[in-house]
């Protein structure tokens, strides 16, 4: 089982890439970030608590993100892997997959991380607020998100990096990060077969 993590800041590209990683590969994309907006959009209990953290800025408490996304897995069990998008986002959630995965004989098989200027993120992240309308997307917010990810997300590089499964993927035009993801992928792909 092909189990990737694609990890970056906000704005680094991760949705667009897990998605073109998922219809490539026939892997399972789980976007924490997209089943929240379709949470707050139903207006369920979990939307209505996560909604307040989201648009301030802030990480939705972890065990509310745990037990969700444990939800999912259990939904998707006959997937033959995963791209990861926005999940882990703390220590202890990178923790709570590790034993996630180890509970269904699985594991992480790498953390593809992808990388951008700073300038260049907050750019991207208001544009994409005038042309998709999400309300994280002002400048506000947007600071203060990627505030939290050098604090709290950030650090998850190391913890992978010293499990040997931390990948740096060059910045570049879409086309061309998705092509050194698949060049990444397919050696994962050699490597772990399926
Ligand atoms: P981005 O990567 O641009 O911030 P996402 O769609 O991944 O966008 O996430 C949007 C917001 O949803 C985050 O700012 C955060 O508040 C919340 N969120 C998503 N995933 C997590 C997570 N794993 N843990 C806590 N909060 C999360």
């Amino acid at each position: 089982m092909l189990n990737i993590v694609i990890f970056g800041a906000p704005g680094s590209g991760k949705g667009t890439q897990s998605a073109l990683i998922s219809s490539k590969y026939g892997l399972h994309h789980i976007s924490t970030g997209e089943i929240l907006r379709g949470e707050i959009e139903n207006q369920t209990p979990l939307g209505l608590m996560a909604e307040e953290y989201i648009s301030q800025g802030h990480l939705v408490p972890d065990q509310l993100i745990i037990d969700m996304f444990a939800n999912i897995l259990d939904k998707t069990a006959n997937s033959k892997g995963y791209v990861f998008d926005g999940f882990p986002r703390t220590i202890s959630q990178a923790q709570a997959l590790d034993a996630m995965l180890r509970e269904r004989q699985t594991d992480v098989t790498a953390v593809l991380s992808l990388s951008a200027d700073e300038k260049e993120l907050i750019q991207r992240l208001l544009k994409r607020g005038e042309l998709a309308g999400r309300k994280d997307d002002n400048l506000e917010t947007i600071k203060k998100r990627l505030d939290v990810y050098s604090e709290q997300t950030e650090p998850l590089k190391e913890y992978y990096k010293k499990k040997g499964k931390l990948f740096k993927i060059k910045d570049g035009s879409i086309d061309d990060i998705f092509e050194r993801i698949a060049e990444e992928i397919d050696r994962l792909f050699f490597q772990h077969g399926k």
